[in-house]
């Protein structure tokens, strides 16, 4: 095919396609390229001093030094050992070491700020007792609270730095097959409490195939990341992808875009990046915080595919951001909204390859009283916007479904299911919600969309739709809204139906992080919410909250919470500090 090698070296036949096409395991890839091409840059971590760069040599030699010491300190084949790292070399090391002892990786998220280790490590807890963590390995500064840790998760044997794991000489690696579990993959927790996706080699190695078979991935790509390596498109859709097709991966943390969104830009820039992936709140990131004057001479011409996805895709951004940066070498076309949920390892729906966005507007009145998508009228006011996220990955099928499950015509709104060789066997430790996952071989997503000439369109999920008066409203449409306002904080929006106590009726809330907190400013700021809130709902809220800063309950992975949202408004604690700090708040 047109894959091309850059490693430089003249390879065997096989690497002509640059792809370990034999490989049944993630193990199995990298033992293939160390062979192929040891030197071949793989990771690139970028810092202000000097970057930190892995080939897969390096990636391999060091792994099995933490497999030795893991092994050495009692791990066993199919132990699950959770990770707390930052975005570093020792992160794919240690990942990739816990995959050559026969663990099993559980990704957990960092803590934002030192200070905050102690509460960090008691909110994870649920997650290391869930998973039966055998081994955490973390920071030194993390490891001082070993005592703590374990006094809560009675599995935990162990909680080792990575500069622990050292001196203990190479491992004999353990053999895993496709069928054996790769990797818990903890979802986002924006619905509830947090659940671990059971993900084999197989799942992920069919999942990154399909990926790169729509997106037409080659070893000449570059993946550009900021994304964290806890959460599925991070993890996955770009460093396991490069990990196996073999094309390189520039990565820096979270706080280093969140900080200063123009760094991400020059990343692509200056290392002529091919792809890369954010949810839609960084592309508002980047139209909100980078000034003209950090823009001179930027060339975004490399980029081929800008993914947008894990959250709601606005289609207002998609146009604003292409607009925006058309000048400095964007092209339209790479705007690839996409779709899909750790319970298909990342990916779900892409849109064909090269095609750029489609948006369907939709008559309203119709759509929230029966579902049915109709196409509004050229002359339409005010229809709704949702943007094409694209046809099911090869292997892969979707449906939708009526609430008494049976499956629903084109352009009628309903759950999302789908299967196929992603698709994970479950949760771990976790068979009430497996249960409610998995019904006659379909994966319930627990998403609302509807199909159109078989592309998906997300509308929503079935949790958050808010029911008044015989009419399915969507929160995530007015949040949009709202988060347009000047003087209301963009993405730090939640609308939610509050049951109200005993026979209260339900009630129509929504929550607006604000910076102003002047009385009069917040009595107009009110009143518009309001006003928005009729032109689009003909409904007003029965109650509007301006909150400071960093009051709206998020995930990790920047999501809104709208179910812990409404329970911390019922609790009356909604304007109080923010207790989770989540990656997108490392800028506050
Ligand atoms: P939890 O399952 O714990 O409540 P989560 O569903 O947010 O958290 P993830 O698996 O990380 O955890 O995210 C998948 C979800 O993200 C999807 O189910 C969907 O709700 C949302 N999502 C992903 N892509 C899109 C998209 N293109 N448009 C709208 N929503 C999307
Ligand atoms: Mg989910």
């Amino acid at each position: 095919g047109g894959l091309r090698d850059t490693g430089g070296r003249s390879a065997p036949p096989r690497a002509a396609q640059g792809v370990p096409a034999a490989a049944t395991t993630l193990t199995e890839a990298l033992s293939w390229h160390v062979q192929v091409h040891p030197d071949r840059q793989h990771v690139r971590v970028l810092r202000d001093d000097d970057d930190e760069i892995l080939s897969f040599g390096d990636l391999h030699r060091s792994a099995a030094v933490v497999a030795a010491g893991l092994q050495a300190r009692g791990v066993r084949p199919r132990d699950t050992v959770a990770l707390m790292l930052p975005t570093s070399g020792d992160y794919f090391t240690s990942f990739t070491g816990v995959l050559l002892a026969g663990g099993i990786p559980v990704p957990i998220y960092p803590p934002a700020r030192p200070s905050q280790l102690a509460d960090h490590l008691r909110r994870q807890v649920s997650i290391l007792d869930n998973a039966r963590a055998a081994a955490l390995i973390t920071e030194p500064a993390a490891a001082r609270f070993e005592r703590l840790v374990r006094s809560h998760v009675p599995s935990l044997r162990n909680v080792l730095t990575p500069a622990e794991l050292h001196d203990h000489g190479q491992a004999g690696p353990v053999d895993r097959g496709p069928a054996d579990v790769a990797l818990l993959q903890y979802t986002s927790g924006s619905t509830g409490n947090p659940k671990g996706v059971v993900l084999t080699h197989a799942n992920l190695l069919s999942n990154i195939r399909a990926m790169a078979q729509a997106a037409r991935v080659s070893t000449s790509d570059v993946f550009i990341s900021w994304l964290p390596l806890y959460h599925d498109m991070g993890l996955i859709g770009a460093w396991l992808s490069c990990l196996y097709l073999g094309h390189q991966l520039v990565i820096m943390p979270p706080s280093a875009f969140l900080t200063r969104p123009a760094r991400w830009l020059w990343a692509i820039h200056t290392h002529r990046g091919t792809l890369s992936a954010a949810p839609n709140f960084a592309y508002e990131l980047c139209l909100r915080e980078i000034d003209r004057s950090e823009l001179d001479g930027l060339d975004l011409s490399s980029w081929r595919i800008a993914f947008n996805g894990a959250e709601p895709v606005h289609a207002d951004t998609l146009h604003r951001f292409t607009e925006r940066f058309q000048p400095y070498g964007f092209q339209p076309a790479a705007m690839v909204p996409a779709y899909g949920l750790a319970e298909a390892c990342v990916g779900l729906t892409f849109p064909p390859a090269g095609r750029g966005p489609v948006v369907d507007r939709v008559a309203r009145a119709e759509f929230e009283r029966s579902g049915q998508a109709l196409p509004a009228a050229s002359d339409d006011p005010d229809p709704l916007a949702y943007v094409a996220c694209g046809i099911p990955l090869v292997g892969h099928e979707i449906r939708i479904v009526s609430r008494t499950g049976s499956e629903l015509g084109d352009r009628q709104e309903g759950r999302i299911e789908f299967r196929g060789p992603s698709a994970t066997q479950g949760y771990f430790r976790n068979p009430q919600e497996t249960h409610a996952l998995i019904r006659h071989g379909w994966l319930d997503t627990s998403d609302l969309g509807y199909l159109d000439a078989g592309e998906l369109y997300v509308t929503g999920r079935v949790k958050d739709l808010i029911i008044r008066a015989g009419r399915n409203l969507h929160p995530e449409e007015l949040e949009a809204a709202v988060g347009d306002l000047p003087g209301i904080r963009n993405g730090c929006v939640v609308a939610f139906a509050s049951t109200g106590r005993g026979d209260e009726p339900e009630r129509f809330i929504v929550i607006a992080e604000t910076p102003q907190t002047e009385p009069a400013v917040l009595a107009g700021l009110r009143e518009r919410i309001t006003a928005t809130a009729i032109d689009l709902f003909d409904v007003a809220p029965d109650d509007v909250v301006l909150a400071p800063l960093g009051s709206v309950p998020k995930t990790p992975s920047g999501k809104i919470r709208r179910t812990a949202s409404r329970e911390s408004y019922e609790r009356g604690t909604i304007s109080a500090p923010p207790r989770s700090l989540s990656w997108q708040r490392a800028r506050s």
